[in-house]
């Protein structure tokens, strides 16, 4: 399909699913490398990160490999910054623990600043970044991603777990919006 319609928006096909697939192929064996000795916990950030996951998940092979799929909830609280960040999902004991985060995309790096702040609390033994697609033009907070996979300009896009206001999520291609 060469674009689709979401709502009153009009998408256009930017990249085809077998070229993130390649990405993710090659991701999923660098990892397999390094974190081998390490018993990974990679924590899935839901809603947006469910296809990554499966797709990179089948192909790891890390012995003690776990996987826990969570949610961000934010609320506003009496704390200094006004917002408070809580995971929703996680079962896993963290302490000492290799946490492998899997984000779908990385725009302004506010979510994954907060997400890191509040793992860290946690004592894990170490946090690794991994997103699918990331914005470098659009970083405002900068944090240190460990494993990136397709660098996008500043777009809005769909497809590959992505949505625009609940749709689109479906679609393995991505899709760019139409200005
Ligand atoms: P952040 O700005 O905190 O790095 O990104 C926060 C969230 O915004 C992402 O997890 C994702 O849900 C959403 N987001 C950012 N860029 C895009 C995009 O191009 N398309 C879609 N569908 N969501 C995006
Ligand atoms: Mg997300």
């Amino acid at each position: 399909m060469g674009k689709i319609v979401l709502h009153d928006k009009e998408f256009r096909l930017f990249m085809k699913a077998e070229k993130i697939d390649q990405v993710i192929t090659n991701m999923a064996e660098e990892m397999n490398e390094a974190l081998k000795n390490s018993s990974p916990l990679f924590l899935s950030i839901l809603n947006g990160s469910f296809m990554f996951t499966s797709d990179l998940i089948k192909q790891i092979t890390i012995p003690g490999t776990q996987i826990s799929f969570v949610k961000i909830a934010s609320y506003c609280g009496t704390h200094s910054t006004g917002e408070i960040q809580e995971l929703i999902g996680l079962k896993e004991e963290i302490r000492n623990r290799t946490i492998v985060i899997l984000e779908d995309i990385i725009d302004s790096g506010r979510s994954m600043k907060h997400l890191l702040e509040y793992l860290k609390q946690k004592s894990p033994k170490k946090i690794i970044i991994a997103t699918l697609f990331y914005k470098p033009k659009a970083i405002v907070y900068p944090i240190p991603i460990d494993y990136k996979g397709i660098e996008l300009e500043n777009d809005f896009v769909v497809g590959r777990g992505l949505d625009f206001d609940g749709l689109g999520r479906n679609y393995p291609d991505l899709y760019i919006l139409n200005k």
